[in-house]
């Protein structure tokens, strides 16, 4: 079977929702019954972006094969409800080592090794791989038009025309209209200039994707018409609406399935988009709030945990509730821990992180929400951190901590898996991916997912020390959750609080927007059950942690 991609590319500046764009063009064409895949091509030289820091790149998303991956897969993941693969994040580190390694091994022998056609066989081999057996891919080339780094991916995608045809492949260009304050005034020169850019590498995109911060008029539509050298029918306009999982109804409703599908002749069903409709309504018309407190340190940029927020939003939705954050600066605790008295949320969330800058505001978070009884998550180091918060002021010992944070403590209740010990490189090296984890019957982790068993995400190195366990047990710290592999803590939780729980696994990753993960729920069931004693309205019936 010849694949089919829809190849899209990225003008006049970068941030303007390439990734959107890609992931609502997967869920229209999702919504029609069709299997479809994408693919994210990073012309960066890192191998994967797990050893990159969140200040670089956002969050890193970890798929069930456990890739550490580029955040727009957690787009791609969530919009397309699907499960993408390493394999479908393709970087230059990776095309480049590989050839580097087929010239060592003498593969390319007596051969001149080169960018044509070395470098660019080996990402269309890459993008054909992994857009085998799927009805249509979209594969989204990072960057933007006429950056260096993207010219061997641009010429790829040419060639990848040249040989599949006009009917397997499609060229979508999204770039930016500036409005001009003092006029009123759709500019439409920088879009003009870029798809020029992408001419010069011989790509003549077949339907343009306008962002802008206001719906185009027909003047803006007519002149990118004209000079994009695309007809009127297929410039799409996705301009600011109030969330991104609005922008598949607007592309939608300008007929943007249709198109594609007409033009890639692809065997469609009728469009079904009524649960995401129903989806976006109960985002866009809470009938509470909820304050929830995100306690980490890299709160200043709110992509490094893109995928938390959008689980709590997704939850949020189905409990007709909107999470407002309230970010803590879990090193602004650390020095001066009695802001919190001043904070008022009505949950908490103590995040994923890694290395020491701000843990002990962290373990105050934690200590805040344990003793105020505020409904608490903590997630994969916040659960670790949970474990020292209780193993020092509960337990009662002193200068507890993870190894990770104080290699000499007296008291290592958290420590490296054993496993990781002999590990000495960084990248790709933790335990990554999907681990099945048992849930004990009776604890709260068990009504929250209602089954005995599940699987998660996971991206850790630092792991709860069973030696610890009996002692922590007896002061009422629960374990609601095992690996199923071997015996390795994954769900604790406390009962003489109405909620808290914290997962080694990273739950956030396989939240959808019509199937929130159940942890999240159950926070802002139990916030909401909370509040509603004061305020009267809770909106659902909650999940209280009785005695087991
Ligand atoms: N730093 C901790 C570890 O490596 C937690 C990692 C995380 O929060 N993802 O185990």
């Amino acid at each position: 079977m010849v694949p089919k991609l829809i190849i899209v590319t990225g003008g006049v500046m970068s941030s303007v929702g390439k990734g959107v764009t890609t992931a609502s063009i997967g869920r229209i064409l999702r919504a029609r019954g069709l299997n479809v895949n994408a693919i994210k091509v990073d012309p960066y030289l890192n191998v994967d972006a797990g050893t990159m820091n969140p200040y670089q790149h956002g969050e890193v998303f970890v798929t069930y094969d456990g890739g550490e991956i580029d955040l727009d897969l957690g787009h791609y993941e969530r919009f397309l409800d699907v499960e993408l693969s390493r394999r479908n994040n393709i970087t230059s580190g990776q095309i480049y080592l590989s050839v580097i390694e087929k010239e060592r091994r003498g593969e390319y022998l007596g051969q001149t090794v080169q960018l044509i056609p070395h470098v660019t066989d080996e990402i269309k081999k890459r993008i054909l791989d992994a857009a085998d057996g799927f009805d249509v891919t979209l594969v989204e080339i990072g960057g933007t038009v006429g950056d260096y780094e993207q010219l061997p991916f641009l010429e790829a995608a040419r060639q990848l025309r040249l040989e599949l045809g006009e009917e397997n492949t499609l060229f979508v260009h999204v770039a930016w209209v500036p409005l001009l304050p003092t006029t009123e005034e759709f500019k439409t020169k920088p879009l003009q200039h870029s798809v020029a850019e992408l001419r010069r590498y011989g790509i003549q995109p077949d339907a343009v994707v306008a962002r802008s911060q206001k719906p185009l008029d027909k003047a803006a539509i007519k002149k990118i018409s004209l000079f994009a050298n695309v007809p009127a029918s297929a410039i799409f306009n996705s301009y600011d609406v109030d969330t991104v999982y609005r922008v598949p109804l607007v592309l939608e409703e300008q007929g943007m399935g249709d198109f594609l599908t007409r033009r890639l002749a692809l065997r469609a069903a009728r469009p079904d988009l009524s649960d995401w409709q129903n989806f976006v309504d109960a985002l866009a018309n809470p009938r509470v709030e909820v304050k929830v407190g995100m306690c980490g340190k890299y709160v200043e940029l709110r992509d490094s945990y893109i995928s938390i927020v959008e689980a709590l939003r997704h939850a949020g939705a189905a409990l007709r509730a909107r999470p407002k954050l309230v970010w803590i600066n879990s090193d602004e605790v650390e020095k001066r821990p009695e802001m919190l008295s001043d904070i008022d949320v009505d949950a908490m969330v103590v995040l994923p992180g890694f290395g020491k800058r701000g843990t002990e505001g962290m373990i105050e978070c934690i200590r805040h929400a344990r003793v105020n009884k505020i409904p608490f998550l903590g997630i994969c180091f916040g659960m670790q951190l949970a474990v020292v918060e209780f193993s020092r002021n509960v337990l009662g010992l002193r200068g507890a901590n993870s190894t990770e944070l104080d290699p000499d403590t007296p008291h290592p209740v958290v420590h490296l898996a054993p496993e990781q010990l002999g590990v000495d490189k960084l990248g790709g090296t933790m335990i990554l991916g999907n681990r099945e984890v048992e849930i004990v019957p009776g604890t709260l982790a068990h009504r929250l997912y209602g089954a005995s068993s599940t699987v998660e995400r996971h991206r850790h190195r630092y792991e709860v020390n069973l030696d610890y366990l009996p002692k922590l047990q007896e002061a009422g710290l629960v374990v609601s959750g095992w690996r199923t592999d071997i015996r390795r803590v994954e769900i604790i939780e406390l009962r003489d609080h109405p909620f808290f729980i914290a997962t080694q696994f990273h739950p956030e990753f396989r939240s959808r927007p019509t199937k929130p993960r159940p942890v999240f729920r159950g926070l802002l069931s139990a916030a909401l059950l909370a509040k509603g004693g004061e305020e009267g309205g809770g909106g659902d019936q909650g999940v209280r942690q009785g005695g087991g």
